[in-house]
C-alpha cells in the first residue's frame, strides 16, 4: 500500500525498533509511546479494519500479542497493560493499517481504563438492549 508507514516499516524501508518477528507479523515500538515499552503488533499485509485481517493471520497476530505482552512487562517492570485497538477512524485509529496497542501500565500512573475510551454512556431500555443482543447474534 503506497504512502502507508507500517508497510513502509515491515518491508525495511524505514527504521522501526522492531522486537519481535514472525512469518507474517512485525512488533516495534511506537515512535510516540504513551508509557514506556508501547508496542504495536501488525499483520505485514496491509488490511485497514480487523474484520479484513483473514482468520489464519488473525490467530498468528493476537498469538504474537500474547507472548509479547509478559515480554513487554517484564522489560519495563510494569505491573499490567492495556491492549487494544482503534479499529477505524471515528474510534481514533490514524494509521490505516491495523495495529494492536499493547501500553504498559503502572500503579498510579494516572492513566485510566479502557472503559475511558468512549463517549457519553448510552441510557438503554431492555427493549433497546433485547434489541442489539439480537442484531449482534443474528
Ligand atoms: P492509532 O491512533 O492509529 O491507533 O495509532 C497510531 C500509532 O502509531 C500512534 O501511537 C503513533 O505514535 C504511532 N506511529 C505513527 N507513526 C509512526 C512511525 O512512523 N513509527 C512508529 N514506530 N510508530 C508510529
Ligand atoms: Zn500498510
Amino acid at each position: 500500500m503506497p504512502d502507508c508507514i507500517f508497510c513502509a516499516i515491515a518491508s525495511g524501508d524505514i527504521p522501526g525498533r522492531v522486537v519481535h518477528e514472525t512469518e507474517h507479523t512485525l512488533a516495534f515500538l511506537d515512535v510516540n509511546p504513551l508509557a514506556s515499552g508501547h508496542t504495536l503488533v501488525i499483520p505485514k499485509d496491509h488490511y485497514e479494519r480487523l474484520d479484513e485481517v483473514p482468520a489464519e493471520l488473525s490467530e498468528e497476530l493476537f498469538g504474537a500479542v500474547s507472548e509479547l505482552v509478559p515480554r513487554v512487562e517484564d522489560a519495563v517492570d510494569a505491573d499490567a497493560t492495556n491492549v487494544g485497538i482503534n479499529n477505524g477512524p471515528a474510534a481514533g485509529q490514524e494509521v490505516d493499517h491495523v495495529h494492536i496497542h499493547i501500553v504498559p501500565r503502572f500503579e498510579g500512573d494516572g492513566g485510566a481504563p479502557i472503559h475511558a475510551v468512549a463517549g457519553e454512556r448510552p441510557d438503554l431500555s431492555d427493549d433497546e438492549m433485547d434489541d442489539i443482543e439480537a442484531a449482534i447474534s443474528a
